[in-house]
């Protein structure tokens, strides 16, 4: 997807791109490639690539959600997908970025500081710990392939406030949300909708899974990791 291509997709999910916001993408995308010839972040680095599986996958978010002045984690966000595009494209964002690798939290911070971003922060934890002191404190918790979506609500669905959005993003889950069902209902959860979608030029299809939090989460939960990996609610 070229940049000409990426702008009239975006128009297409009624996002309009300023040349301040391409500036930035572009500086973010040639930081990443030089961050990635030392240190791992992504094995896609072609710059059409990038904009289409990276940039313009982390917007399609808006598919799920209005995006504003919410407060929104991203979990597990590796080099930044999808939190750090959506607070470039939506400055309005208050953002947090949880990944438990501090090489990505390092590069997520030049980052940041380079583009002079305001209201957000890197933060270099793994969700069961940060969960402690920020449990229904987002109005909108993310996560882009980080586990299967058991797990994931467990990880995910603690932060969210009651009334606000849990949305994760996957290629094709339908099985796994099958099998999900119990875990969202007993950490408050609801399914809201479970859109599904092909990116442009074949690239896949994707499927944003929409849950609701309607009631508090037991602290019970999450539970320790390996008790999680071990036996998924
Ligand atoms: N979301 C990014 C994307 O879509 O490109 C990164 C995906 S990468 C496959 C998974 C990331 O989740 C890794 O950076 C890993 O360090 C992080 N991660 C895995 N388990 C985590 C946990 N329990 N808490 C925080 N981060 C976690």
């Amino acid at each position: 997807m070229n940049k000409e291509e990426f702008i009239s997709a975006l128009k297409s999910l009624n996002i309009n791109m300023t040349d301040k916001v391409l500036t930035d993408l572009d500086t973010y995308y040639k930081m990443l490639i030089s961050y990635n010839s030392h240190t791992n972040l992504t094995r896609i680095t072609e710059e059409n690539e990038v904009y289409l599986k990276h940039f313009y996958d982390s917007l399609t978010l808006v598919k799920a959600i209005n995006l504003n002045n919410q407060t929104l984690l991203d979990i597990g966000t590796g080099a930044g997908f999808p939190g750090l595009v959506l607070k470039i494209v939506f400055p309005n964002l208050k953002v947090t970025l949880v990944d438990s690798l501090n090489k990505r939290i390092t590069f997520l911070k030049s980052v940041i500081e380079k583009l002079n971003l305001k209201d957000i922060e890197a933060i270099h934890t793994r969700a069961e710990e940060y969960v402690l002191n920020k449990r229904e404190s987002f109005d909108i918790v993310t996560s882009r392939a980080v586990a299967n979506m058991s797990i994931l609500s467990e990880l995910c669905i603690p932060f969210v406030k009651i009334g606000g959005y849990f949305i994760s993003m996957k290629a094709d889950s339908k099985e796994e949300l099958k099998i999900a069902e119990t875990a969202i209902k007993t950490l408050g959860g609801v399914l809201k909708d479970n859109i599904i979608f092909k990116l442009p030029h074949d690239a896949g299809t994707r499927t944003l899974i929409k849950i609701e939090k309607i009631v508090k989460t037991s602290v019970k939960y999450p539970r320790k990791f390996n008790e999680i990996k071990k036996k998924p609610l």
